[in-house]
């Protein structure tokens, strides 16, 4: 088979599915389970594979699936990833197919990433030895915490066989549909949470002077705090420090001995990642001890920069263009300060994250976001053709 020839396969093949994923994606939507429990969204998609006649392995760093699509022997093997897991939240949109789970949603897409990834495998079986190579199939559990990439990537999911590049996609509200953005560098954040314990001396509300007030301390720690993005980090690098917990105290007239701040950082640069705690252990402890408290710091390292490879966004463009036309592939995406767990993989191997155009749809973790139908064959086709480009 040409290039052309196989390309118009993908074409015909994805249209032949469409109706069938456009179903999978419905069930899936109707049944959202939350990270690390999405049981019967992994047994549904491991009876999808196997209903293909593919080799499927099952309870990878918990609720992990993959498969392996072999198509000429000694060719290379590239990974596609989808997540699969819910967000707690309670769904407020009148479709057909709505949650049917009370405090659960799939409200970040995930349900239609694991339908294309369902509907990739359909077609890409049917190529037969005409596909160059293998494509990996890795269904993800647990991407809302960023914590299932972590546990898929520690069981070697990239290895045996050793993978070459690595694509995912993802779904993006006002993205026009039949657009798609590959962005080469940074694109999504870094993401680490801390607690700052505070301890002062408690007493009497109606006494402040018996006592080392934290809850005021921590009032002061939350405004110093908003000085390492304005005044210790330069104003051309973006990052965020977000105080998002505040607990003290549980009476009008007690002033607690503890106060507790949580929160969460963001970076696009890994190096200014790395000065961060220093600056926050600073500013909580030099502000505490002003005032004749303590603070605690604990950072915990959570989530990586997820930096696109040029090379991987370049070959995710050039499989889009004869597809959806040049004006509808762009590279020009605008950074985003929230976290994907995709960039775990990213740091082990070559790859790039793809944002699938959704149109005018609710935001990503809205109560009334939804996965248009219409973007699900357009998925399945960008990524064989992204898959079958990255093996050529
Ligand atoms: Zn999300
Ligand atoms: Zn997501």
């Amino acid at each position: 088979m040409k290039d052309e020839g196989i390309e118009r396969r993908i074409q015909q093949e994805t249209r032949a599915q469409a109706k069938q994923i456009v179903a999978v994606h419905h069930d899936l939507h109707r049944h959202p389970e939350l990270a690390f429990h999405e049981d019967r969204t992994a047994r549904v998609v491991a009876a999808h594979l196997r209903a293909l006649g593919l080799d499927v392995r099952t309870g990878i760093g918990g609720t992990g699936v993959t498969t392996t699509i072999v198509g000429r022997a000694n060719g290379p093997t590239v990974a596609l990833r989808a997540d699969m897991d819910a967000l707690p939240i309670t769904e407020q949109t009148a479709l057909p197919y709505c949650s049917t789970v009370p405090g659960a949603m799939h409200a970040c897409g995930h349900d239609g990433h694991t339908a294309i990834l369902i509907g990739v495998a359909a077609v890409l079986v049917t190529l037969g030895e005409a596909l160059p190579g293998s494509v990996k199939l890795i269904f993800q559990p647990a991407e809302e915490p960023v914590s299932g990439a972590q546990e898929l990537c520690a069981a070697g999911v990239l290895s045996s066989p050793e993978v070459k590049a690595i694509v995912a996609l993802h779904g993006w509200p006002g993205l026009p549909l039949g657009a798609i953005d590959a962005t080469p560098g940074p694109q999504m954040a870094s993401a680490d949470t801390f607690t700052i314990t505070l301890t002062g001396r408690g007493g009497h509300g109606a006494m402040p002077h018996l006592t080392v007030d934290p809850i005021v301390v921590g009032a002061q720690v939350v405004s110093a705090l908003q000085c390492i993005a304005s005044r210790a980090v330069s104003p051309l690098a973006p990052v965020v420090v977000s105080v998002t917990s505040f607990q003290a105290g549980e009476a009008y007239n007690v002033i607690p001995e503890e106060a507790y701040l949580r929160g969460t950082v963001r970076t696009l640069d890994p190096a200014l990642r790395a000065t961060i705690p220093e600056h926050l252990r600073r500013v909580a402890e030099g502000t505490a001890a002003a005032y004749g408290a303590t603070a605690a710091l604990e950072y915990r390292e959570s989530c990586p920069v997820m930096v696109n490879d040029a090379g991987v966004a370049a070959a995710i463009r050039e499989a889009a263009v004869p597809m959806l036309g040049a004006a509808n592939v762009r590279d020009d995406g605008e950074p985003s300060m929230g976290a994907e767990d995709f960039s775990l993989y990213l740091e082990r191997v070559p790859g790039a994250l793809l944002r699938l155009g959704l149109g005018d749809t609710a935001p990503l973790h809205n109560p009334r976001f939804d996965f248009p139908d219409a973007a699900i064959p357009i998925g399945i086709e960008l990524l064989c053709r992204v898959a079958l480009r990255l093996l050529q």
